[in-house]
């Protein structure tokens, strides 16, 4: 992978990634989430990892995992954390999650007593440091959501388990907290060698338009991602009719897949298909979690991405596009603001009017898509790969070991 990477971002950026790893041989690295499988935060581990094994690291992912009230709890997490409202979490369900916390921890324990670093990803098994009064190494809490603004019931409760770490890592300044160690600031990444990056040639692409129905003569709007709430489907619906008024052609493809950590997942396919209202020209795509290469050529076959989030960490599935040199429109918020820069390489847009505006902008004015499009590749090339991730990861081991 290091070669292939480096006709991409060069042999300095290789170099330093070597040289920085000399200073962690031997050090044992884990990495703790919730889930192998769906969403941002596996999708980057899965990346990530087999890169620090190439630089002759030794790192290994763990998952915590639980009964249903545990991610019915760590879901409730995520929703009021980002703002979700008038909800509180019940006393039975904060129980559990300590408890599962403990029972993960009881079965970890050798792994993560002895680690030198342990990277805690996300809120769900952020209570684990609770039951290392011994632990030998450093631990970070690596947040991936955008806690800007949490509910006050759920971060005082997380925090008191947050403030045991060594230091955390927030995707942007906006999402820091107060807390009594340091905090830096590291983007997510894509790997552009994956499957779900990679080049495809003209036939894997067009081998979507016959699987899914799509009229590859008539325009595609795509957005990818699991059915959540945050990411607003149904925004993305609104905004596709009202398209559709001036353009009839357009189709719209809705494409995503559960996460073994989210139990809400189906219940927003309803609502989803619900709002879709058996439209033929709109695809809700429900796929399994290994779909990286239709993933890839959807993203590929789609004339515009969309990414409607109301809340967004960062939002890989904006980086994936960019990177296809698609132009993205994305909801105005955390990490989507990162990298769509407004009428440069998209555009970024607070309603599903907004949204419907800039479609059609885009769609009939050919100048402005040429210019949009051609930015995207080239932002995420100085700014979101694996490399320049890594190399930040691996400065702050070698910094937290001094
Ligand atoms: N993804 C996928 N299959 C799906 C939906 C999403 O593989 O059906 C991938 C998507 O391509 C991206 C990741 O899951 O790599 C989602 O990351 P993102 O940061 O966009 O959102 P999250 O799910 O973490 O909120």
């Amino acid at each position: 992978m290091l070669s292939e990477l480096e006709s991409i971002v060069g042999i300095s950026e290789i170099d330093h990634l070597v040289k920085l790893s000399r200073f962690l041989q031997g050090k044992k690295i884990v990495h703790i989430n919730s889930t192998k499988i769906g969403g941002g935060v596996a999708e980057l581990l899965t990346n990530i990892l087999p890169l620090k094994h190439e630089l002759g690291l030794d790192a290994t992912w763990e998952i915590v995992v639980g009964q249903s009230d545990f991610y019915k709890c760590t879901k409730m997490f995520h929703n009021l954390l980002q703002g979700v409202k008038n909800q509180i979490v019940p006393d039975t369900l904060l129980k559990v999650y300590e408890q599962t916390n403990e029972e993960n921890a009881q079965r970890l324990y050798d792994l993560l007593n002895e680690a030198d670093f342990v990277f805690i990803h996300d809120p769900q098994p952020a209570a684990l440091i609770k039951f290392f009064p011994n632990r030998k190494g450093k631990w970070i809490w690596r947040c991936h959501i955008d806690i800007s603004r949490p509910n006050r019931q759920v971060w005082k409760f997380l925090k008191q388990f947050v403030i045991h770490y060594d230091a955390s890592i927030f995707s942007l300044v906006d999402f820091a907290r107060s807390l009594p160690h340091p905090q830096y600031i590291i983007a997510p990444s894509i790997n552009p060698l994956s499957d779900k990056n990679k080049d495809l040639n003209k036939e894997d692409i067009e081998k979507v338009y016959t699987e899914f129905n799509i009229d590859p003569s008539r325009p595609v709007l795509l957005q990818v991602s699991r059915f959540d709430r945050f990411k607003d489907p149904i925004g993305v619906i609104s905004a596709y009719k009202l398209v559709k008024k001036s353009i009839p052609s357009i189709q719209l493809i809705l494409a995503g897949g559960s996460a073994d950590d989210d139990p809400e997942g189906s219940i927003v396919l309803e609502e989803t298909l619900t709002a879709a209202n058996s439209d033929k020209d709109i695809h809700v795509l429900s796929l399994p979690p290994d779909a990286n290469i239709t993933i890839n050529a959807l993203q590929r076959a789609a004339d515009i991405v969309i990414q409607k989030s109301t809340k967004e960490g960062f939002g890989l599935t904006v980086t994936e596009s960019l990177w296809k040199s698609k132009p993205v429109i994305g909801g105005n918020t955390g990490g989507i603001r990162l990298q769509v820069i407004d009428n440069y390489n998209g555009f970024l847009v607070n309603t599903p009017e907004g949204a419907a505006l800039r479609i059609k902008q885009l769609l009939s004015d050919d100048d402005l898509f040429k210019r949009l499009k051609r930015k995207g590749r080239e932002f995420v090339k100085d700014n979101f790969l694996i490399t320049r991730h890594v190399r930040e990861y691996l400065t702050l081991l070698v910094i937290l070991q001094q």
